[in-house]
């Protein structure tokens, strides 16, 4: 059985539509005095809506018939009556819309279904606009019209309402036409009109722009319309205009000139100093600083004087180098190589002691199976160098080293080079007496 609830919102619990004529008085609860809805009968005869009878039953489920005050038991005294339900669904009903001129006539059954499509029950519209109360049947009429219906910008085909589509064309849209207000002309797009506008790149002739040889000095700004005549007119000013500014900027141009040639020249100094460093630092990091030193002498035609690399005693110490000079000394006919151990100003001298006395050996590096050619050169009383050179004048050494022969020879002249070992070391600090010192003097340079 259909379940008709059509008036169960005003809180009545039979139903309260519209019937046709007034119906039985059987059909009537004696409780609620509607159309009973989901009728029950109980076992003193008498029928209620099932809903009225159950609210007078008290906890236990006991009920007092309110026609003739028979008690029953709701659990198994009460009944469906299935065909007193069906006899009142089969009522003639009117549509609720019937005031509003609805025609509609069925049977209580239909009567939800019917409401459900009634062309005159009022309806809010859709698109949620102030209209709440439309009848169905004008609702599509309304939502064609109404003013919150979606429409799309027929320029840029954006979404709005219909509402709002006039201030978006009038406002935001990109693509809406506008007209020049400068020159007049029309369909331009919104987005566009600046690019009409521009100075440099728009098109629109009445705009204002500076005289291209503006860069040049000239000063004219006018309508773009009229600078191709301006221009042909001031041919001359302009040409004028471009000679100074050629002449300006040739003065600029050897100015600039200058300047580079004066960082060319920092540069080159930078460069000389850089170069410099350089070398110390190759210098140094050749130096000796233990007093040892294997020197090779790479002999080469000409050549009578070679100098060994310096080195230090020690670190600080004092700073030496060897000088070998290739037929130095005759004596009888005889030519002889000279050896000298040489001082020079050293980088630590201002951290050591002056005079100092030093022994320096010196071996000739023989190949097999010569024992190796050995001296030692003794330098005593070696005084503070002042200047670069002044070492030279206190050198000490041998006059007679070796025999030139004997040096040349595959005995320690290997492929044209010759092998020194050197070592050095201090042993007195201090002056001598000048006893001593005499006899060193005469020492100096002595024949061994
Ligand atoms: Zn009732
Ligand atoms: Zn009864
Ligand atoms: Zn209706
Ligand atoms: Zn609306
Ligand atoms: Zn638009
Ligand atoms: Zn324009
Ligand atoms: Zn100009």
């Amino acid at each position: 059985m259909a379940s008709v609830d059509a008036a169960s919102q005003s809180g009545v619990p039979g139903y309260e539509a519209v019937f046709d004529a007034d119906p039985e008085r059987k059909y009537v609860c004696p409780v609620c005095l509607t159309v009973m809805k989901d009728a029950v009968q109980t076992s003193c005869g008498h029928r209620f809506c099932e809903t009225c009878i159950r609210k007078v039953a008290n906890r236990s489920g006991m009920c007092k018939c309110p026609v003739d005050n028979t008690w029953f038991d709701t659990e198994f005294e009460l009944f469906p009556d299935v065909a007193i339900r069906r006899e009142i669904l089969s009522l003639k009903v009117k549509c609720e819309q019937h005031h509003k001129d609805c025609t509609w006539t069925g049977e209580l059954r239909d009567l939800e279904s019917h409401m459900t499509l009634c062309e005159y029950i009022e309806v809010p519209c859709e698109y949620g606009c102030a209209e709440n109360s439309i009848r169905r049947k004008d609702l599509s009429q309304h939502l064609e019209t109404c003013d919150l219906r979606p429409v799309s910008c027929e320029h840029c085909n954006s979404s709005t309402t219909s509402v709002d589509l006039t201030k978006h064309q009038l406002l935001d849209c990109r693509k809406f036409p506008v007209v020049c207000s400068l020159c007049g002309k029309s369909r331009i797009n919104r987005e566009d009109i600046s690019c009409h506008l521009n100075e440099k790149s728009g098109d629109c002739p009445r705009v204002i722009i500076p005289c291209p040889y503006q860069k040049y000095g000239c000063q004219f700004a006018g309508r773009r319309e009229v600078m191709a005549s301006h221009e042909k007119e001031a041919a001359h000013l302009h040409l004028t205009c471009m000679e100074q500014k050629v002449d300006s900027q040739d003065r600029q141009i050897s100015s600039l000139d200058k300047t580079v040639q004066e960082l060319i020249g920092i540069l080159e100094k930078k460069k000389i100093n850089f170069e410099s460093v350089v070398s110390q630092l190759k210098e140094s990091q050749m130096m000796s600083y233990n007093g040892k030193q294997l020197w090779k002498v790479k002999l080469v035609s000409g050549t009578n004087k070679y100098r060994s690399r310096s080195f230090y005693t020690g670190c600080p110490g004092y700073k030496l180098h060897v000088s070998l000079e290739l037929n130095g000394h005759t004596e009888s006919g005889q030519s002889y190589a000279s050896l000298f151990v040489i001082h020079e100003k050293g980088q630590f001298d201002e951290e050591l002691f002056f005079p100092f006395s030093a022994s320096c050996g010196v071996s000739l590096l023989a190949v097999r199976p010569t024992r190796s050619h050995e001296t030692i050169v003794t330098c005593t009383a070696v005084p503070r160098c002042r200047t670069d050179t002044e070492g030279f004048r206190c050198q000490r050494g041998r006059l007679r080293f070796i025999k030139m022969e004997e040096l040349l020879s595959d005995a320690y002249c290997v492929e044209n080079c010759l092998y020194l070992e050197i070592s050095a070391h201090v042993f007195q600090l201090g002056s001598f007496t000048s006893e001593h010192h005499t006899v060193s003097r005469q020492v100096l340079g002595t024949l061994n």
